[in-house]
This record gives C-alpha cells, sequence and structure tokens, in this order.
C-alpha cells in the first residue's frame, strides 16, 4: 500500500533557471526505507522538502494516504508536519536555548500535546541520552546532537521520516549509530524512511535507491515486489 505519492511534481526556484525538481513522479510503499542519490545540487533536498510540505511545489501534487498535502491551508499544513513527518538534517538544526529533553517533546508542546514521562524516559534510553536530559545542544558532540533530532522526529510517531545527509557531518561509527537508530524506527515501529545520503553503504541497506540528476528522478515507482 502505498503511503507518500507525487505526481509531476515540478520546482522552479526562477524564471531564469531549469527547474530544479522537473515533473518527478514517485511512490512509496508504507514501511519502505528508500535512498535518495545524486549529485549536488541535483534537486535532492527540494524533492524531500516537498514531501514533507515544508515547501511549495510550482506544479504537481504531494499525497499523504488521501491527503493532498497542498491543498490544506497553512494551519493545517503546520499540523501536518508536526504530526505526519518528522525532519532530520546534515547540521541538526536544535534550538540551542533549549535542553536536550524540551527539544525533543517541541513539535508535541507546539501541538499542545503532553509526552508521557515515561516515553521520555524510553525514548532518551533508546537515544542513549539518558544522562543529558537536561543539557543544552552545545555541550553535545555531533553523534549526540544528531540524536537529539531523531528523538525530536519521532516523538509524534510520524507516518513519514525524511532524513537530508543525517550522516553526512559524522565519522563512520556515529553514522552507523545513527543509521541503526533510523533502521530501528524504520523496522520496529514500520516508520517509512526517506534518506538522502552520498554514502554507498547507506543506500546499499536500502530496499530502493532513487537517483535525481540535473532535476529529473529515476527510481520512483517501486518493482512490483513489495
Ligand atoms: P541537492 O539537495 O541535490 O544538493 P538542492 O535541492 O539543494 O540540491 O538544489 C537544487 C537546485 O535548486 C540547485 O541549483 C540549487 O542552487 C537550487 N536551489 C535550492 N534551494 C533554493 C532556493 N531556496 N532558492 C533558489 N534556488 C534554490
Ligand atoms: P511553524 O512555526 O513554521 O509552523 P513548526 O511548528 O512546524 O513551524 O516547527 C517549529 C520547529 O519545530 C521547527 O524549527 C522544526 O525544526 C521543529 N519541528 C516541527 N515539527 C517537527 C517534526 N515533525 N520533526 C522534527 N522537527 C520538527
Amino acid at each position: 500500500m502505498s503511503i507518500l505519492t507525487a505526481t509531476d511534481l515540478t520546482k522552479q526556484y526562477s524564471a531564469e533557471e531549469l527547474p530544479a525538481l522537473d515533473h518527478a513522479n514517485l511512490s512509496i510503499e508504507a514501511g519502505e526505507f528508500v535512498a535518495i542519490v545524486g549529485p549536488s545540487g541535483s534537486g535532492k533536498s527540494t524533492l524531500l522538502h516537498m514531501l514533507g510540505g515544508v515547501d511549495k511545489p510550482t506544479s504537481g501534487t504531494v499525497h499523504l494516504y488521501d491527503t493532498n498535502v497542498f491543498q490544506l491551508n497553512e494551519t493545517q499544513l503546520a499540523i501536518f508536519r508536526r504530526r505526519q513527518v518528522g525532519l532530520i538534517y546534515q547540521f541538526y538544526n536544535l534550538l540551542p536555548t533549549l535542553t536536550v529533553e524540551e527539544n525533543i517533546t517541541l513539535p508535541a508542546d507546539l501541538d499542545g500535546q503532553k509526552v508521557p514521562e515515561k516515553e521520555i524516559t524510553e525514548l532518551l534510553a533508546i537515544l542513549g541520552l539518558s544522562d543529558k536530559r537536561t543539557a543544552l545542544p552545545t555541550t553535545l558532540s555531533g553523534g549526540q546532537q544528531q540524536r537529539v533530532a531523531i528523538g525530536r522526529a519521532l516523538i509524534n510517531h510520524p507516518a513519514i521520516v525524511l532524513a537530508d545527509e543525517p550522516t553526512g557531518n559524522l565519522d563512520q561509527r556515529n553514522s552507523q549509530d545513527i543509521m541503526d537508530l533510523l533502521r530501528a524506527a524504520n523496522t520496529k515501529r514500520g516508520q517509512t524512511l526517506v534518506v538522502i545520503t552520498h554514502d554507498p553503504d547507506i543506500a546499499a541497506q536500502a530496499d530502493r535507491v532513487m537517483t535525481i540528476t540535473d532535476g529529473k528522478l529515476t527510481g520512483g515507482e517501486p518493482d512490483g515486489d513489495h
């Protein structure tokens, strides 16, 4: 069953330039782990942002199940992003004045949801951050900061987790830890995982690899064996 579909998704940032993304068609199955690869500047982040509802396409549609994402109004779209999408970036994007716990619970807080204490404790333990609960991001290593970002992305149990080079700033050991956490969310919690990566080892772990070259997407449709 397809969870996320994009139809003729096109993004043109300016009239003088070629589209950053050119009529991309894709369908992602619930629970699938998809890697997106391609040269720098080929449109990978642009695609990911539109799949997560954080940037609007010039034309084309994104559907999460039956929801036509860009027909939502701004308020509905903000709720959609907080509840349905977990976003992870290369440089963590944590809020520097908030503690580890506050960063992690932010999407729930913004949503007026109180995360049960037990759930926070368990998530911190899974992330290996139990002793960092009240720490500020600047006191953490890169790998620890990325684990906070994963906690924030998972706190609302989103249907899809979108990660933009989540290990791009980390050494090999930390990279594998981060991928193990994302894989656990994917396999144990059934969350659909889309990861932009330059790392062939990570792409090799995916169920499917999509490639973007000059805004043209290939591998967007499942092979039929899902
Ligand atoms: P990738 O993630 O593959 O490196 P991007 O999606 O970031 O590629 O960028 C694709 C193209 O769109 C590039 O030419 C980039 O310069 C351009 N681009 C990306 N974001 C913006 C933006 N906010 N405004 C204008 N052009 C952009
Ligand atoms: P806005 O104020 O534009 O509606 P949001 O409420 O969607 O923004 O998000 C506020 C902050 O919370 C963002 O900086 C973002 O990093 C973080 N955030 C919100 N939702 C998520 C999510 N699902 N996964 C990760 N971070 C999120």
